[in-house]
């Protein structure tokens, strides 16, 4: 079964071209995709057209490939959990403006239905789009606010994150389960360039939400959090946000809150999403009761991380060691991998993740999918050839091989599922 092209008439009709089967993109290079790395379109996806941009596909006669000249390209935003395998196979104009910060997956037609290139990685439910009833949230939202009216975070979360960015961790706070955002810091000690809280002017692009204007005291954090470490299935706390800067330069407030919480309460996990960039920090938080920290990265190569996070005043090697500490303090510590088909399976990045991993010791891969226009992300990095590549697919797999402790998911595991990854995900 291989799918049809799909191509949009500019005015957000999507049409399938019969002349053409669907391919995938890897890097700079469009390619033909093997059947078992299609999948139907999961719940919660959605559709793009991509303006100014002419999809490739394959002749269904000829077996050439070629441009659809019917109409704009097409590519998917694939829900949580699941990590594309190929990206979108396009060709921009000229005059082609620099897409928006989403993830662009191959997707195609068949028998009625949308196909696209993933897999999917995790299996807890938390951010299943058929699991948010909205009636619930807005009655969670109007409860928190009047419970805690003076906190600005719990104000933050419900108008901005929830109401606003519909933002999953904050609609799960407010419906009383899993994990719990706590936004932080106004500012960052990185310039990444597909920065979703941060764009500077001069970019044509803007960021997903805008970044946190105040800073937070730990009793504003402890305030709600307690409550839900107390009450919540598989309670997670989880410092460092998409509307924030980066959470460790606020450690000194962190770990206030943290020796404060354990006072409270002894369930749950308190998790930060971080850059890793002050590995002594990391080192205080874990004295203090941390249970696990998620680094965020592009590459696990230093040249092309630095070329991606422009970092002020740390680097690659810093965000090493901070996974490095956590584990040597018996604490989980994941790695968020953001994938770009062709960079992250390419056998550089391949040989250098190895290295990673058996310098780290750490205990899970969040396959994420790279939210970025990949044109401009690999333009900017100054990436003409990305090498010999695996295959996404491959990539797990080797990894897997080679590292069979290693946990592969999408999401901050709770303090059970670090106890035991096969635990029951069906709450
Ligand atoms: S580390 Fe996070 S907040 Fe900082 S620039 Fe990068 S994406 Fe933005």
């Amino acid at each position: 079964m291989t799918p049809y092209l799909l191509y949009s008439d500019g005015n957000g009709n999507i049409y399938e071209d019969t002349s053409l089967y669907a391919i995938g993109r890897m890097g700079w290079d469009a390619m033909p995709v093997d059947e078992e790395d299609w999948i139907e379109l999961p719940d919660g996806g959605s559709l793009y057209e991509l303006p100014e941009r002419r999809g490739i596909g394959i002749d269904v006669k000829t077996g050439e490939m070629r441009l659809c000249e019917k109409g704009w390209a097409v590519a998917a935003f694939i829900p949580p959990a699941h990590t594309g395998l190929y990206m979108a196979a396009f060709e921009a104009l000229p005059e082609a403006q620099t897409l928006p910060l989403f993830c662009y997956t191959a997707v195609g037609w068949y028998n009625e239905k949308f196909y696209v290139t993933a897999v999917r990685i995790e299996r807890d439910i938390r951010q299943e789009a058929k699991g948010y009833n909205e009636d619930k949230i807005k009655l969670g939202v109007e409860h928190m606010l009047e419970a805690y009216p003076h906190n600005r975070l719990v104000e933050h979360l419900a108008n901005n994150c929830a109401l606003t960015y519909h933002c999953p961790a904050a609609r799960n706070y407010f419906i009383g389960r899993w994990e719990c955002p706590i936004p932080i810091s106004p500012a960052c000690n990185a310039n990444c360039i597909g920065c979703i809280s941060f764009q500077p002017q001069e970019e044509t692009i803007y960021s997903a939400q805008d970044r946190l204007t105040f800073k937070p005291t730990a009793a504003e954090v402890v305030e709600y959090t307690v409550p839900h470490l107390e009450t919540a299935p598989y309670p997670i706390v989880s410092f460092g946000q998409g509307c924030e800067g980066e959470p460790l330069l606020m450690w000194e407030t962190i770990r206030e809150a943290i020796i404060e919480i354990r006072k409270h309460t002894q369930k749950g996990s308190i998790n930060i999403n971080t850059n890793g960039s002050k590995p002594d920090a990391v080192e205080e938080l874990m004295k203090a009761g941390l249970n696990s920290i998620r680094v965020s990265l592009n590459s696990v190569r230093p040249e092309i991380y630095t070329k991606y996070y422009l970092p002020n005043n740390y680097k690659f090697e810093d965000i090493r060691e901070s996974a490095r500490i956590v584990r040597q303090y018996g604490g989980w510590a994941s790695i968020n991998y953001f994938v770009f088909p062709g960079m992250t399976d390419s056998v550089a990045e391949y040989e250098a993740l190895r290295e990673f991993i058996k310098y780290t010791d750490i205990s899970m891969i969040q396959w994420r999918n790279f939210n970025i226009d990949p044109d401009w992300y690999l333009g900017r990095l100054g990436v003409t050839d990305t090498g010999e590549c695996l295959g996404v697919r491959q990539l797990m797999d080797l990894i897997h091989e080679e590292f069979p402790h290693i946990k592969f998911g999408y999401y901050n595991p709770s303090i059970e599922r670090m106890r035991n990854y096969d635990t029951d995900f069906a709450h």
